[in-house]
């Protein structure tokens, strides 16, 4: 503890740029979409922008603003108790805009909005139901909030169209405290990702965990069963990175044979995929993963 850890070799690599990529970028400054990928600087833009072997461009949108009514601890969006209230126009205008692009798979994620009633729910599942009609065949993930474990809001989503239900635990159990808004915790996360499955069995359910924060191999074990024994489908695992000074230190910079590993075990304990490295994030390469797994 006390001095920082030095970032190891495998973080510094370049990345591929998939072929897709120059098209996305250049068609994307007039439709006043705002992606996490490039406003997060997401080193993995040029591979999930790019599209893969089965050619699958991948981003994340962000939706009802870039305030959150949370505040954790390993997360640099900015904190609220009031956020300015959503725009009632973004549904539609969001689904457009994304129709318009030419993307094959899209990521809807946002902040989490304690302060509406039903967490914004309603404004998500209407994003999906606008940009499903305009366009059929596009893949869509929401990655949401918990909602305070409201299981009307989780029905909402599971049942807008949508074809993965996404939603994070973060970390494992034990450290829920330490790295998550006290608003939330695993058993309250467990079961929206639960619901999601029993409203909608059709619908894959995704999870996605940090590593590098000073879990224990048992507890990571720990935390994979209890997701395989709620249902949930994929998995992704990545490494934490500090995004500022103020946040949380990273505790370890796991290596990439480790990352390989929890891959094999993730396959062996049944998720329909695992996706784990260093640079993974839960949307990482999201429609390429999904493909390749409907195709096999
Ligand atoms: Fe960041 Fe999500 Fe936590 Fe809000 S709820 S602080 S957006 S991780
Ligand atoms: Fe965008 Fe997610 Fe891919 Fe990063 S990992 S480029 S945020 S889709």
């Amino acid at each position: 503890k006390g001095e920082r850890l030095r970032l190891p070799p495998w973080l510094k690599t370049e990345i591929p740029i998939g072929k897709n990529y120059n098209k996305l970028k250049n068609t994307l400054r007039n439709l006043n979409l705002h992606t996490v990928c490039e406003e997060a600087k997401c080193p993995n833009i040029g591979e999930c922008w790019g599209g893969g072997e089965y050619n699958t461009a991948t981003a994340t949108i962000m939706l009802m603003g870039d305030t959150c009514t949370r505040g954790c601890r390993f997360c640099s969006v900015k904190t609220a108790r009031l956020p300015p209230p959503l725009d009632p126009k973004e549904p539609y205008n969001t689904a457009k805009a994304i129709a318009a692009w030419g993307l094959d798979y899209v990521v809807l994620t946002s902040v989490d909005r304690d302060d509406i009633a039903d967490g914004g729910a309603e404004h998500i599942a209407k994003t999906v139901a606008n940009l499903k009609e305009r366009n059929p065949l596009i893949l869509v993930e929401c990655l949401t909030p918990d909602f305070r474990g409201d299981l009307a809001a989780v029905e909402k989503i599971a049942l807008s169209g949508l074809d993965v239900y996404a939603h994070n635990v973060e970390t494992v159990r034990e450290l829920q405290r330490h790295v998550r808004d006290p608003r939330a915790n695993i058993d309250q996360s467990l079961s929206v990702l639960r619901h999601a499955k029993k409203v909608k069995p059709t619908v894959l359910t995704k999870t996605s965990i940090m590593l590098g924060l000073g879990e224990t191999d048992q507890q990571i074990l720990n935390t994979m069963a209890e997701l395989r024994e709620s249902g949930v489908d994929c998995l992704t695992l990545g490494q934490y990175m500090q995004p500022t000074k103020r946040h949380l230190k990273v505790e370890e910079y796991v290596t990439p044979e480790n990352f390989a590993r929890w891959e094999t075990v993730g396959k062996d304990m049944g998720f329909v995929y695992t996706a784990s490295g260093p640079l993974v994030r839960s949307s990482y390469k999201a429609g390429e993963f999904f493909l390749k797994n409907l195709l096999e």
